[in-house]
Formats: structure tokens, sequence, C-alpha cells
């Protein structure tokens, strides 16, 4: 099968007899939920920017595996150019939709998978490798959209997965049979899961010898028995119910996170990556988070061009474009987010090739680059918000705008510059309101502190590859110390 078009994919999910809940009830039809659609489009963009010439480029690269075309998104970077363009594809993305278009997770993890299996298997003579390779194959082939679920609930901080006084707080094997193994546990926040047509399962931290059952990883469908998914709420998610899309202030895309439950869901053998081999789980972990972190350096960079650019209009439709602090403030948005950029950018050029042969990114400028984005969207917003004023929180709902008694009061005290309408200057208000504090913050504020990991998380991977020891005896050599 070749590429999908956007449309081939709505239908595909729409096909998929998924178990979602939300609102404690169970959704019929999460392809037309109001709530759920826009989460969906986001994702279509990457299926329909594929198919467009002037992008294929970005989106699209020759898989050495099948000698096809293949989505980027499914692809195994073969090359530090790949690691590249992989970034500059999210900021693409990000730009179309300012929001998360979650299908990243599963091209990192078909890439931290890859080189992983490949290093277990050199050990220990396991088959995950191959598993995995033939999983992946089927994924690009059908062009499918995979989620990669990595954040187990974790209870107790303080404990290993095996020493929680509930068991299942972290996703482990239940059951050993000759065709395969029993999975139960949950996956949390889990980005994009209901709009995938697979998951790939990987363990969430380092693991010792006694959490052999927890070392765990495998691919399995979206629809597999057992498997249901529980919708996370988003700040202002249902005036998406209200009817008005300027209310919503972007009403075409958004990004979705679901509790994913595993309720002793089958996975046979062939679907295996890892089982029981505890001293690989901190490298697929380590791998995963580090492309993610990558993944950053585009995805919040795309949708920061669309706040900045939000921020300019709002500025221009004031009157105040011409003030030289709104100015300024418009040139540090734009310094931050390009060092967003510069990061992304870097951990790919000083990418390199893994024992399995394809590109790892470079880890201390992944987490770098992860550790400013924990910061740097949060300063973009504040100066969004200053440039926008207050309106962008307090303006009446699209009704009163209508309204035949209210409208024209609000049309009158509401404009900007002459020039422009009522409407328009509300609309951008809103774009900014949903980026900045409505459901696109949730991709855009929150998950740039947590998603891809909390900013300890790399904080200790710093530590551990800023290689202190060699900065210490460069400063002894030149202070001419020999002790
Ligand atoms: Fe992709 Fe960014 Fe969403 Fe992660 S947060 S899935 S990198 S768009
Ligand atoms: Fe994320």
């Amino acid at each position: 099968m070749a590429l999908m078009t956007g449309e081939q994919y709505i239908e595909s999910i729409r096909n998929l007899n998924m178990e979602v809940y939300m609102f404690g009830k169970r959704v019929e039809c999460p392809v037309d939920d109001p709530i759920l659609r826009p989460s969906l489009n986001s994702v279509r963009m990457t299926y329909d920017l594929a198919q467009m010439p002037e992008y294929q480029e970005l989106m699209t690269a020759i898989s050495p595996y099948t000698g096809k075309r293949v989505n980027r998104f499914t692809h195994i970077h073969q090359s530090t150019e790949d690691l590249r363009n992989k970034v500059k594809m999210q900021r693409l993305l990000g730009q179309k939709t300012a929001a998360c278009f979650q299908r990243c997770v599963g091209m990192d993890a078909f890439n931290a998978e890859f080189s992983t299996t490949y290093e277990i298997d050199q050990k220990y003579g396991t088959s995950y490798h191959e598993n995995f390779k033939k999983f992946m194959i089927y994924c690009q082939e059908n062009d499918l959209t995979v989620d990669g679920a990595m954040t187990d609930p974790k209870g107790d901080r303080s404990k290993a997965p095996h020493a929680q006084a509930d068991p299942d707080l972290f996703l482990h094997v239940v059951e050993r049979r000759p065709d395969g193994i029993v999975v139960r546990g949950a996956k949390a926040h889990q980005t994009g899961v209901l709009n995938s047509h697979e998951v790939i399962v990987m363990p969430t931290i380092s693991m010792g010898p006694d959490d052999k059952d927890y070392a765990v990883s495998f691919a399995v469908p979206m629809d597999s028995k057992g498997l249901f998914m529980v919708i996370g709420r988003q700040s202002c998610d249902t005036r998406k119910c209200e009817g008005s899309e300027m209310d919503v202030g972007n009403a075409e895309f958004g990004g979705v996170e679901a509790l994913t439950i595993f309720d002793d869901v089958f996975v046979p053998n062939d679907r295996i990556f890892m089982n029981g081999e505890t001293e690989f789980a901190g490298m697929l972990v380590e791998r995963f988070a580090g492309y993610h972190r990558q993944s950053y350096g585009g995805c919040k960079v795309g949708v920061g061009d669309v706040l900045i650019g939000a921020a300019a209009v709002a500025a221009d439709y004031n009157g105040a474009a011409k003030a030289s602090h709104v100015k300024d403030k418009l040139i540090e948005m734009t310094h931050l987010n390009e060092t967003l950029y510069c990061c992304g950018i870097a951990c790919s050029a000083e990418g390199y090739p893994t024992a399995a042969g394809n590109y790892m990114i470079d880890l201390l400028l992944a987490n770098v680059c992860k550790q400013n984005v924990t910061r740097f969207p949060y300063e973009i917003v504040r100066l969004a918000e200053d440039i926008a004023g207050g309106l962008m929180v307090t303006a009446p709902s699209e009704a009163d705008l209508r309204d035949e008694k209210i409208g024209p009061y609000v049309e009158k005290y509401l404009r900007g510059v002459t020039a422009v309408s009522t409407e328009s200057r509300l609309r951008i208000l809103r774009l900014i309101e949903n980026l900045c504090l409505g459901t696109a913050a949730v991709g855009y504020r929150t998950e740039s502190m947590h998603g891809a990991g909390s900013p300890q998380a790399q904080r200790i991977m710093i530590a551990r590859q800023g290689n202190l020891e060699h900065k210490k005896a460069l400063a002894k050599a030149i202070a001419h110390i020999t002790e």
C-alpha cells in the first residue's frame, strides 16, 4: 500500500473498534466527537502534507527496508541529514497545526527500539530485532500511526516497580504462555494514543534484577482486547461543543492525551521486543527520551512561530506595532524560539550511527534542548500575553458579538485600529488565549515542562553526559597544575 491520504487515514481510524471513555461514558465514535476531532485533524496533517510535492523532501523518505517511499514518521534515521529533516518536519507541522500532532512518539520509539533490540540480541541471541523490523516494515507499508507508550503511573516514587504496594503501578507481565505473554498495567498521559493504529509499549525507568517482569516492550493494535483509554481533560475543552469556532481560538486542530489501561492484554511472541532483559530497560528509556527531547526542538518551535505571529498581529490591531518595547518583545520571543531550534538542529547534526546502523542524536545536546524547552515557551507565553493585553481573557463571546442588541456595542467598544474589524481582533486574541491557557496550552506549556521527561530528568542526563572531569583537566592544564 502506498502512502495514505488524510481522508484514508481518518477512515482507517474510524474502522478501529477502540474502547474510549470520556466524562464517565464510552465514546461510541471518537472520530466524530467534537472534543476529540481536532486532535485527529492534527495527525491527519502528517498525511496531507506528505502528499504535497513541495513537502515531499521533509515529510517522506525512502525506506532502506522496503525500497519504497514512506512517511518520515515511520522512517528509521539513516544519517544526520535524516535527523535534521525530522526536526524541520516537526517545525513545519507545528506551524500548520499550532498544536501537538502526536505522531512523533511512534517515530521516536521506532528509532530507539531499532538500536536497542539489536543490542539485546547481540548479548542474548534473542530475536527481538527481527520481531521489531517485521513490525516496523508492516507499519511503513501500511503507513500507520504508532503511539509510543512509556510513562507508567509509578505510584510511590521512592520504590522500584517490584516493590510497589500495588504491583500494577508499573506495566508488567502477568502470564507467560507458549504463544506469547499477557500484560497488565497502565500508561499515563499518552499523547495521540487515541489517533494511533498501534501502540509500542516501553519500560519507563532503568530496572534492577528484581524487576524482570517489568522490563517488557512490545507492540499491539489499539483495538486489542483489554486495552482501553480514559481521555484527559484540557482547559476549556467543552468550548468545542458550544458551536462557536471563534471562541475556541483554534477550532480545527488540537492534541489529546489519555490514561491508557492494559487490562490483561495478550501479546503474541513476534510482537515482543524485550522480555526480562532488565539491564536494557535504561538504554531504551534513554534513547527514546533523547529522540523525543530532540523532537521538542522542532514541534514547539513551530507552535512558537504561530504564537509570535499572533502576538505581532495583535500588536498591529491594537495600533501598538511601532512601539519600541513591543518590537523588542517580539525580538526576544524570536530569539528564544530560534534558540530552541538551534538546539534541535545541533543535536541532530552531531548525531552518530548506532551498532544497528540507524542514527542517534547527541544525547547531551538533546537534553540541553529539552531543558531549554522547559523554560523558553513560558517566557514566550508571558511576552505574548503582555503584547496581547487583558482583552484576551475578558473579551465577550462570539454570541455577544453576533447579538442584535449587544453586538453593535461589542463591535464599537472593542475595536482597535479602524482598518481592522472587531471580529478579527477578537479572533487573534482567542488564538493567543488557546495557545497560552486553552486546550493547546497542554501541548505548548505544560507539555514543554513535563513531556519527554520533567526538567530534573534532563539535569540527570546533563550531569552524566557533561564530562566534568574533562573540563577540570582543561582548567588544570591552563593553570599549570600537575598534581
Ligand atoms: Fe510530536 Fe511535539 Fe506532540 Fe511530542 S509534543 S508528539 S514531539 S508534536
Ligand atoms: Fe510530547
